[in-house]
């Protein structure tokens, strides 16, 4: 459950949402088995869902996470392989000189898609993918060999100033250097001419004639999920970004109907998808976003809804013959409206398991738990709770 950790929050009579919900389905799972605390990373530190998914994977991403281009990409929709380049992308308004007027083209108050599909093509051996976001908000994938992300942003990140050419920050990133410099004059000469920009220019709007890029990151080669664990592994998400990493791992990410990644999400046929697929695979991951939201929006009553709600969708698994693990990736405590350092609930329930005292699965009850665990390590406390990991050692 995307950010479930919460604090005292002041309209639940200071409860935490966990703890406010009716939620007789967690609470029997932690009553079977182990609960207990969990850190995102590491101890107190604050994580976005990019990394506390990776980790909560078991791929460090102390070690592998390359800055947030390939995940913002991931997160726009664009699948992602070991070694492609990504950047976060601004549409803007710059004039014949190449200054810029306004980093984000009058805060682009229409879907850019169009002007995206027109800036995708082949050049020199390499694809370059564009996806356009919310507003002015877009990213750019470069798929090919000889990549490298030791490259300056073309963002001046001021308005007034001109539009920098990418610099190669070493003598390695000369080549991805020249072809995106050329890539990007290509790029003005499209959208400088585009329908698009011509009816916002009809309209005294400012045309989105300009694609400034920030943030270069090179996407992780990491292990495939199958390989690191000797697992099959399925997602089953509504949000783009955990699709993309799961993606990126080989996973089979399954496509559910009513996932939307929203508070309103089909939580009942995200665990039906997921029973299903647990026929054949070993293990998968289910994300609900909802819990995120709510704690952005500060609305501690709605947290508390989507968590009943999804404690209501657990029926199918209660009775499976299964290692089941609720937790969190991060809190996003309802009344700080942001991601936190506070540390999880989270409990493991396993046939023939342990079982320790506690009976409630929330922040206060689960700290009566036994489990003290960091992220990186819970798929590997599963796996060997269901019988499916290998000795270490003789
Ligand atoms: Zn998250
Ligand atoms: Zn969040």
């Amino acid at each position: 459950m995307d950010g479930l950790g919460d604090r005292p929050c002041r309209d639940l009579g200071g409860l935490t949402p966990l703890q406010a919900a009716y939620r007789p389905n967690m609470n029997s799972l932690a009553g079977r088995g182990l609960s207990g605390l969990m850190y995102s990373v590491s101890q107190g530190m604050t994580t976005g869902s990019d990394t506390s998914h990776l980790s909560l994977l078991g791929y460090d991403p102390v070690r592998f996470y390359s800055g947030r281009g390939p995940f913002e990409a991931m997160g726009l929709g664009l699948r992602l392989s070991g070694g492609d380049l990504a950047f976060r992308a601004n549409f803007a308004t710059a004039d014949s000189n190449g200054i810029v007027k306004d980093r984000r083209a009058g805060r682009l108050d229409e879907d850019a898609s169009e002007l995206a599909e027109d800036l995708c093509m082949e050049m020199d051996g390499l694809v370059f993918q564009v996806k356009a976001g919310v507003e002015h908000r877009a990213a750019l994938v470069v798929k090919g060999e000889g990549l490298s992300d030791h490259i300056s942003d073309t963002d001046p990140h001021i308005s007034g100033e001109k539009v920098k050419e990418v610099r190669a920050l070493d003598s390695e990133a000369l080549f991805t250097a020249e072809v995106l410099n050329k890539y990007l004059s290509e790029v003005r000469s499209i959208l400088n001419g585009h329908p698009f920009n011509s009816r916002r220019r009809e309209k005294g709007k400012l045309p989105a004639n300009e694609l400034l890029l920030r943030g270069a990151g090179l996407t992780p080669r990491l292990q495939p999920f199958s390989e690191k664990y000797g697992l099959s592994g399925s997602c089953i998400a509504g949000i783009p970004m955990v699709k993309g990493i799961c993606a990126l791992l080989g996973m089979n990410v399954v496509e559910v109907e009513g996932a939307t990644g929203t508070v309103n999400s089909n939580f009942r046929n995200k665990i039906d998808a997921a029973v299903k697929e647990m026929k054949k695979s070993s293990f998968v991951i289910v994300n609900i976003k909802g819990t995120d939201a709510a704690g952005h929006d500060g609305d501690a009553v709605l947290k508390k809804k989507v968590i009943e709600r999804f404690d209501a969708a657990l029926g199918p698994i209660m009775d499976m013959e299964a290692t089941v693990c609720i937790t969190g990736d991060h809190s996003t405590p309802c009344d700080f409206r942001e991601h936190s350092g506070d540390p999880l609930p989270i409990l493991i329930s396993s046939p023939g398991s342990r079982r320790d005292t506690s009976q409630f699965f929330d922040e206060i009850s689960c700290m009566k738990g036994s489990l003290r665990i960091g992220s990186g390590d819970v798929l590997q406390y599963m796996r060997q709770l269901s019988g499916n990991d290998e000795k270490y050692g003789a």
